[in-house]
């Protein structure tokens, strides 16, 4: 087991007991999906639930791959699940949202890691909530030539593709998973298709430098990635990565302002900053801007 540090006053939670949390854990509940949120214990689902703000992640709740920072569990994932596509598009109008995110387990087992499936889900939300703008949180497609071709031929709004962390500590934090795979993963699919957002986002507090996160804003805006997102990488469990030290809020709006100056069309670095926190707002007032 590794040690856990206490808390500092920053990283403050209100607790999930809003009626907008419970409607929508309602919607979330009727259509058998599984989200994010609560796969991976998120700090913030009391907030994001009560403005119905949920990250849906398709393809079943076991993961192929084991991250040391990651709750989902890991195994041999079940087959996919035909009809999931239509629950997200109905949960997806139910909820009424003007801006989704959807994310996946890894599927390392499947031919195409689930690339199909992600742009069925895509159709599927076009189909039955055509006004709600889609953000894809992706799997890297490690050895799936041809996958990314297929999620951006159904044209996301976002996509977004996380690096996790800086490239030192990927042995340790992210094994199965590699950098500059991920990096590329990012500028081909702009190069696929120059009108879709692309975003990438990162944990701090695992043990990274400060000059290796200027450096992955460098290598990010390299492959002209639009977003930027970092948070403070909290341990779910004991069984999990350490955290190595609490961030300060100075620190991360230093993080802020230097991504601006590098040239991120919007960035969010805040202690309780996750890939999909406040993702519906920041992208509306992107738009407006
Ligand atoms: Fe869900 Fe993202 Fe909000 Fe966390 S930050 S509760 S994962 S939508
Ligand atoms: Fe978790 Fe994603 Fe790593 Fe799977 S690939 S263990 S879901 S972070």
């Amino acid at each position: 087991d590794s040690p856990v540090l206490r808390k500092p006053d920053w990283i403050r939670v209100k607790a999930p007991v809003s009626k907008g949390y419970a409607a929508t854990r309602k919607v979330v509940k009727e259509h058998g999906l599984h989200t994010v949120c609560e796969e991976a214990a998120c700090p913030n689902i009391g907030e994001c639930w009560d403005q119905r703000h949920a990250t849906m992640m398709i393809m079943g709740d076991t993961c192929t791959r084991a991250c040391a920072f990651c709750n989902v569990r890991t195994g041999l994932p079940a087959p996919l699940d035909d009809a999931e596509p239509g629950r997200v598009g109905e949960a997806v109008a139910k909820l009424g949202l003007a801006h989704v995110v959807i994310t996946s387990v890894d599927r390392d087992d499947l031919a195409d890691g689930g690339a199909a499936h992600f742009a069925a889900v895509i159709r599927a939300i076009r189909d039955q909530a055509p006004g709600t703008t889609i953000e894809i949180l992706t799997p890297d497609f490690l050895r799936k030539d041809g996958a990314l071709e297929v999620v951006m031929e159904a044209r996301p709004d976002v996509f977004n593709h996380n690096l996790e962390t800086v490239p030192s500590l990927y042995l340790r934090v992210r094994p199965g998973a590699r950098y500059y795979h991920s990096i590329r993963l990012l500028e081909r699919a702009k190069q696929l298709d120059p009108s879709v957002f692309t975003k990438s986002g990162i944990m701090v507090g695992l043990g990274e430098e400060r000059d290796e996160v200027l450096q992955l804003m460098d290598d990010l805006r390299t492959a002209e990635v639009d977003f930027l997102t970092i948070g403070q990488y909290l341990q779910p469990t004991r069984k999990h990565h350490a955290v190595a030290r609490f961030v300060t809020p100075d620190e991360f709006a230093s993080y802020e302002r230097v991504a601006r100056a590098k040239g991120f069309l919007q960035v969010s670095a805040t202690p309780l900053t996750r890939s999909s926190y406040h993702a519906d707002k920041d992208f509306a007032e992107m738009r407006q801007a």
